[in-house]
């Protein structure tokens, strides 16, 4: 386990995404103009289609599933992190299909806004939230 301490700032910047873009590019995006390098995410809103990763943890590597319905975010929440220097979006999902009947993952290029409220919330800790290689699981994560 690594523990991190810190502190929310009270900075939030709140944004509405455009219909038809690509959800990962504007999160990205939003991130970029708040200037903020670490925070909380959160969103709701729907999507017009979708892409979510499963991460499979013996061959260490993504796997994408699509929808190419339309789907409402019951629930997105992520973190703003760093990583080789840079800010860093890592999103989930919870997509719920018109019979409210739930899929989930990680959010990946491909999502396509219908509409969507990001709420980001900027936190400060006592050393970066900075991703590096973990060579037990294969990913990013915070050392
Ligand atoms: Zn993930």
């Amino acid at each position: 386990m690594n523990t991190f301490s810190g502190r929310t700032t009270g900075n939030i910047y709140v944004a509405r995404l455009a219909k038809g873009d690509d959800l990962l590019a504007q999160l990205n995006a939003v991130c970029e103009r708040s200037g903020f390098r670490q925070g909380a995410i959160e969103l709701i809103g729907a999507v017009e289609k979708a892409a979510l990763g499963f991460y499979d943890q013996v061959a260490h590597r993504y796997a994408t599933i699509r929808w190419e319905t339309p789907m409402e975010i019951a629930s997105g929440m992520g973190s703003l992190s760093i990583k080789d220097g840079k800010p860093f979006v890592h999103v989930h999902l919870t997509l719920a299909g018109e019979d409210g009947s739930c899929v989930g993952g990680h959010l990946c290029e491909g999502v396509i806004v219908f509409a969507a409220e990001v709420i980001l919330r900027e936190i400060e800790t006592d050393r970066p939230l900075e991703r590096t290689p973990d060579a037990d699981t294969g990913l990013f994560l915070w050392r």
